[in-house]
């Protein structure tokens, strides 16, 4: 059976390739940091991370992570219900409960499975799920597993929205699904219009915090805050591997009733593995120096700025964002891919993004920015940025 199938993948393969579209990985032989240092010597800037606290290789949360390791072992060789639940699970349930300001949480392996083990214990096909066309893979994969109405908006479009909710009517129960920050733009929800729907048609509202959460609003709390919804929202999901800390690990947090839910019925929960005790030692850590201070997101937010306003007097295309995502428009798919390899050769790995994972003809450089660059890492990719801009005859 293999050959035929082997040669089946093989052709499909190539078709991959020859579309442009093979994923080739960069090996890293660092730290992940904003300089790593890649197989083969070369050593980069890193404006590719979700790291957007600068916390994935910081002392203190790897400390906590040693010191959670010492004390209670590597592995917890059991899910949550059976013998797999530790003190230090129930702590970190709980500091995620107080950053968010909900009510209670739930941890998972990753966000990704906080997602996808959301809605099929929540909902039936009585009830309507309307969600953002450009929500996150896994807000799409958990949505199929569930049996609920599946309504469709345009990317942050409220008349769409309305739309949707007009139709749900039909339905029990409706929920409005949303990431807070959307990746390619780096745009946040408009999430105070839609809380107004939310509450004008009936409906139940959760955020995927994932880009969000650590970085937007005064203090990096969230949508919650940038919005002041506290109280509206019903529930938020999100990832321990993006701003607090990088490892692994999501979450579902929000009104107590459905977390009391998620824990007796979500399958990622209850046929899963828990989160092990050096990723609890080291987000407890986490959210201790968050509240301590908030030294490290005001730093992220001033190196946004900063890159932002020397892009933009630069002469390049810049779209808006409200978050650490920068997306600097070059439109051509090619020139994308051509002005990410140059820049590589400047020493600044960014990543080109064409169609089909943008928009046809909106290809761009997506810079992350985070609390880990100092300036001289800004100014050295701006000078980059300028260099190829004029080589490509993007900018003057
Ligand atoms: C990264 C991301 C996820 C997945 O998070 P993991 O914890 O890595 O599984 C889910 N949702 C959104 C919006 C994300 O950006």
């Amino acid at each position: 059976m293999y050959g035929e199938f082997k040669n089946y993948l093989s052709a499909e393969l190539k078709n991959i390739e020859e579309a442009g579209l093979y994923k080739n990985e960069r090996i890293i032989v660092s730290p992940q940091s904003a300089e790593i240092e890649l197989a083969g010597g070369d050593k980069v800037l890193n404006f590719c991370a979700n790291n957007y606290l600068g916390l994935s290789n910081h002392p203190r949360v790897i400390e906590a992570a040693k010191k959670a390791m010492d004390e209670r072992g590597y592995g917890m060789s059991s899910v949550r219900f059976i013998c797999g639940t530790q003190d230090l699970h129930k702590e970190l349930e709980q500091a995620i409960s107080e950053y968010f300001r909900t009510e209670d949480t739930i941890l998972y392996a990753a966000c990704f499975d906080a997602n996808g083990g959301v809605f099929e214990p929540l909902l039936t096909e009585q009830d309507a799920i309307i969600s953002d066309a450009l929500n996150h893979a896994s807000i799409i994969d958990g949505v199929r597993l569930c049996k609920a109405k599946r309504y469709r908006y345009a990317n942050a479009n409220m008349v769409e929205l309305e739309e949707a909710l007009q139709k749900a009517q039909e339905q029990r129960f409706r929920i409005i699904v949303t990431d807070g920050v959307f990746s390619m733009d780096g745009n946040v929800a408009p999430m105070d219009q839609i809380c107004q729907l939310a509450e004008k048609y009936d409906a139940m509202i959760m955020v995927d915090e994932s880009h969000s959460a650590g970085v937007v609003g005064e203090t990096g709390r969230g949508v919650s805050e940038l919005f002041d919804i506290y109280g509206k929202v019903d529930i938020y999901t999100g990832t321990l591997g993006k701003a607090f800390g990088g490892a692994l690990g999501g979450f579902t947090t929000g009104r107590k009733e459905i977390i009391d839910m998620l824990r007796q019925r979500s399958r990622p929960y209850l046929f899963s593995n828990s989160v092990p005790p050096m990723i609890l030692g080291a987000s407890l850590e986490v959210f201790k120096m968050l509240n301590e201070s908030d030294e490290i997101h005001t730093k992220q937010q001033e190196n946004v700025k900063y890159f932002r306003d020397k892009m933009i007097a630069a002469g390049f295309d810049i779209k808006p964002t409200q978050s650490a995502i920068c997306a600097v428009m070059l439109y051509d798919a090619k020139l994308s891919q051509d002005f990410a390899t140059l820049m590589a050769k400047e020493g600044i790995y960014v990543t080109g993004f064409y169609y089909p994972v943008v928009p046809k003809g909106e290809a761009r450089i997506r810079v992350q920015l985070s609390a880990a660059h100092e300036r001289e890492h800004l100014d050295k990719a701006i000078n980059a940025f300028i260099k190829v801009g004029k080589e490509l005859n993007v900018i003057k």
